[in-house]
């Protein structure tokens, strides 16, 4: 028998099918992937009016499904990744698409808000914006839309990526993943779609197109400035450059150990890790003794620290994107020092107006500056952090450092006595994200960053107690 939910979907859907048609002129074998922004952002929106004609349990059974058909690819995709960017490592390839895939928040995310009183009930519920324009990164172009994908969706949302041109393969492969996983669950064709070969100019046009109705930017500080300049709700989640304190009181040997592990991960091109160590002097040598000791890093010399940074910083004072997300072998190699295979990230001491404090190098080679004290620390790591509002790391057993710290960075995220990669889950409480916005105060964004919020108000009625 057909419950009340069944017959009230099989109205709404039914409405939305004679307002806006069906997406049927797509072909049979068709994959979320579009050659024009029009047709992408035009079948997106009536995917959208199908999705919120559905029930709820399909939308949990697509986000089921996304999650499964992630965890079956990781593999396949790990290596395309991989292979296409010349970023990261497989194997934090790996963790990063299980991450995302089962710490990324669904439906759960976006339950109303219910509140009785004297006057009756008000009911707060987060509604879809509709069709959102999402912008993607080549450092995570699989993270990203695994994370944007199911957050999206779980808000009610359809949503058109115009991936990073140079991650083109990697994105239209996950793209057609999920929308596989959409179609076999019960959910809409095209709810989760890219454009097939994205440039600056199909960005421009997913960002003008009347029928997008948010935005969201992961990338560099230009692309954030686009989209909050576009005239539409937008999210923008820009770069860091995550400073790492380490004061005297610390457990050095574990301070050393996950500055390690959080600097390295996939070379470091998460934005959230460590990009440059500040240390109280009175530890600094035990530090940097530690670091050596965990075998996972080298430390170079004055003379080769310098050679380095003449390879990985150019003439004009930017980071050579030929090093970024490399292996340290491959940057090592190139000036002549070799290390062996269990090396993941090269240290050297640096003084504080070195570039390599300052550039968010996204590689696996990472300056220490020694400070006097722990004040000192928190003073320059404000300055390097330079109000990205991004992420800051301690490492320390005093409180009141801590909170100090905290307080003047005024970052999205601050971890304490981890590698920063637990601020993202990893390791760390909290859900994943992505889509780390600073700028736009969503901060670590779920289901319910990508919703408007809509208010029924039912006057002196439903107060049951
Ligand atoms: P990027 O800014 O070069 O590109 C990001 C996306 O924006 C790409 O799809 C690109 O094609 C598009 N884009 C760039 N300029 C544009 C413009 N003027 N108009 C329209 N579209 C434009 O970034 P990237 O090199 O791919 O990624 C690395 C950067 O992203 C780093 O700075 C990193 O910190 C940041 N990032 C931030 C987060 C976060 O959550 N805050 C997550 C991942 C990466």
């Amino acid at each position: 028998m057909a419950t009340h939910q069944d017959i009230l979907a099989g109205v709404v859907q039914k409405v939305v099918e004679e307002l806006m048609g069906k997406t049927s002129s797509l072909p049979e074998d068709f994959k979320g992937i579009y050659d024009r922004v029009e047709d992408a952002v035009e079948n997106a929106v009536k995917a959208q009016r199908e999705l919120i004609g559905l029930p709820l349990k399909v939308r949990d059974k697509m986000i089921a499904a996304m999650r499964r058909a992630v965890l079956d690819n990781n593999q396949m995709l790990s290596e395309l990744a991989i292979r296409e960017t010349k970023l990261g490592r497989y194997e934090d390839k790996i963790r990063e698409n299980i991450l995302c895939a089962t710490k990324t928040p669904g439906t759960e995310d976006i339950q109303p808000l219910a509140i009785t009183g004297d006057d009756g009930l008000m009911l707060l519920e987060y509604a879809p914006v509709g069709v959102v324009g999402a912008l993607t990164p080549i450092t995570n172009p699989t993270g990203t839309f695994i994370h944007n994908g199911i957050s999206m969706v779980a808000a009610g949302n359809a949503v058109v990526f115009n991936p990073h041109p140079s991650a083109r393969e990697t994105s239209t492969r996950i793209i057609e993943i999920l929308h596989q996983a959409i179609v076999d669950a019960g959910g809409p064709v095209s709810l989760i779609a890219a454009i097939r070969k994205p440039t600056l100019d199909t960005a421009r046009q997913l960002i003008a197109h009347s029928k997008i109705n948010m935005l969201v930017a992961t990338g560099g500080k230009p692309v954030v400035k686009v989209v909050l300049s576009s005239g539409k709700k937008a999210i923008g989640a820009g770069a860091g450059n995550p400073p790492v304190l380490v004061d005297e009181t610390a457990h050095i040997r574990r301070a050393a150990e996950c500055i390690v592990n959080g600097a390295s991960i996939n070379n470091n091109i998460f934005c959230t890790c460590e990009k440059e160590v500040i240390v109280v002097d009175e530890v600094a040598d035990s530090l940097i003794k530690f670091m050596q000791e965990t075998g996972r890093a080298y430390l170079l010399s004055a003379e080769e620290a310098q050679k380095v940074t003449n390879l990985v910083v150019n003439e004009k004072g930017k980071i050579n994107i030929s090093y970024v997300g490399r292996d340290v072998q491959v940057i090592l190699k190139a000036v002549g020092i070799e290390v062996d295979e269990a090396c993941r990230l090269a240290i050297f001491e640096a003084p504080k107006d070195h570039p390599l404090v300052w550039l968010e190098q996204m590689m696996p080679v990472m300056p220490i500056v020694r400070v006097k004290d722990v004040h000192q620390g928190i003073r320059f790591g404000v300055e390097v952090e330079q109000g990205n509002r991004h992420t800051a790391i301690m490492h320390s057993t005093n409180v009141d450092h801590m909170t100090a710290f905290a307080r003047a960075v005024q970052t999205t995220i601050f971890v304490k006595n981890g590698p920063a990669y637990a601020g993202i889950g990893l390791g760390g409480e909290g859900h994943t994200a992505f889509t780390i916005a600073g700028p736009t105060g969503e901060g670590m964004t779920s289901a319910r960053s990508f919703t408007r919020q809509r208010r029924c108000t039912l006057v002196e009625g439903f107060r049951i107690i």
